[in-house]
């Protein structure tokens, strides 16, 4: 039997990844306009780091990574998130002790154990940043305006955006005891997994996708309402920014994130898909995160995004992001007795910035013409054997059939003043 990728995970061909880059490239750009910088971190990690930052009571936790024993003894975890890493990195080359804020972001694979589907996978890529040294809640706001920005000007559709607080370690146990006291009488209508340990953590019975604890939750008590002053003004700030910078969203008091670390702000960005709302960048503030990892206390906020999602999204929409853009010259040998001129040529023109192609086989020029007209190119090149001994080519524009004779050494010159000009006139792909 052939060998296949492991389940939930895939190979990216290249007619896929042109929209990848896409996507890519105008989120770097995006990061290079709000000044953050690119940070990569290892994609294993100590066990520990996850399961201090991330909570040993999550699902994500107990049950979704991918954990292993090296060969010295070690337990080691292929990255299930972004903000683990980042956060040990940020403490290990003491980067508290330079200026701050410290603005990063990350681009990469993360794995996590889950029932494959559409759009999302075991092996699966993160786009994130992190704001690490301020509690400004204009840093809040940038991360919930970065995705939010990027995805609109991508075209994304239904861009949905809910946020909420979750208050701090100050606030927050009067909302515990509220939604105690809430849950109590309702128990057996949670779900059975929340009808066990809906004590321990009851704000991830808030979180649960079951339609039992959904529907008992419908009425529970609202975070936003049991925030100290410091949380109350926070989150009014945070909201003022989206206001003004006209980024429409709704206050979802059922939104608290399902990882242990987050503190007042949280957010999540949801995109029409197949008529349903599919999640495509969520975050936070997280300002006992650093502390928990072992560093002084550093407040800090951040959010991470799904790029299988959004691009399968945007797939389902129907974008038409990401168009192959075709060689400019292709170069074709009229004999075999200028094959290696043809392609010596090919080599030149690339070398000078111009996108050549050429063929590597034996074939007829009639054949190579075929090639040419199939991969778009604009322009041929025909080297042929008595035109070469002068020392010029047959230049030859597809779209017309129009054709001059170039010396070959003017070629490239050709070439770029042709293209200057049609420049000038429309934008170029
Ligand atoms: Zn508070
Ligand atoms: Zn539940």
């Amino acid at each position: 039997m052939r060998i296949q990728a492991p389940r939930g995970t895939r190979d990216l061909l290249p007619d896929e990844l042109r929209i990848w880059h896409v996507v890519e490239e105008r989120a770097r750009e995006l990061f290079r306009l709000h000044g953050y910088a690119e940070i990569r971190t290892p994609l294993l990690e100590a066990t520990e780091l996850f399961v201090r930052g991330i909570g040993e009571g999550t699902d994500l936790v107990s049950k979704e990574m991918y954990t292993f024993t090296d060969r010295g003894g070690r337990s080691l975890t292929l990255r299930p998130e972004g903000t683990a890493s980042v956060v040990r990195a940020y403490l290990e080359h003491r980067l508290e002790s330079g200026p701050q804020p410290v603005k990063v972001y990350y681009l990469g694979p993360m794995f996590r154990y889950e029932r494959p589907q559409a759009g999302r996978y075991r092996q699966f890529h993160q786009l994130g940043a992190e704001v690490l040294g301020t509690q400004d809640p204009a840093a809040d706001a940038e991360t919930i305006l970065i995705p939010y920005d990027l995805y609109q000007s991508l075209g994304l559709q239904g861009l949905d955006l809910r946020l909420n607080s979750i208050g701090c370690p100050n606030c927050r146990p009067r909302y515990r005891e509220a939604l105690l006291d809430y849950l109590r009488p309702r128990v057996e209508r949670l779900c059975p997994s929340h009808q066990r340990n809906w004590e321990a953590n009851p704000l991830r019975v808030l979180d649960c996708k079951s339609e039992a604890c959904r529907a008992a939750t419908a009425e529970a008590p609202e975070t936003t309402a049991f925030l100290c002053e410091v949380c109350a003004d926070h989150f009014a700030a945070v909201r003022r920014y989206l206001e003004r910078l006209q980024v429409p969203y709704r206050v979802d008091s059922r939104l608290v994130r399902g990882l242990d670390y987050y503190t007042k702000t949280v957010f999540e960005i949801t995109a029409e898909s197949l008529g349903a709302q599919d999640a495509v960048a969520g975050g936070g503030r997280y300002d006992g995160l650093v502390q928990e990892l072992g560093g002084p206390s550093v407040p800090a906020v951040g959010f991470a995004s799904g790029l299988d999602r959004v691009i399968l999204t945007l797939q389902r929409q129907g974008t038409d992001l990401g168009q192959a853009r075709p060689p400019e010259v292709f170069v074709a040998a009229a004999g075999q007795g200028v094959q290696e001129a043809a392609r010596i040529l090919a080599f030149r023109l690339r070398r000078a910035g111009i996108a050549a192609a050429t063929e590597y086989g034996d074939r007829s020029l009639k054949a190579q013409m075929k090639v040419a007209g199939r991969t778009g190119a604009q322009w041929v090149v025909v080297v042929g054997e008595a035109e070469w001994a002068q020392g010029q080519v047959v230049l030859r524009e597809m779209a017309t059939g129009a054709q001059q004779i170039v010396d070959a050494g003017q070629l490239i010159a050709t070439l770029t003043r042709s293209r200057e000009a049609a420049t000038d006139g429309a934008p170029r792909r």
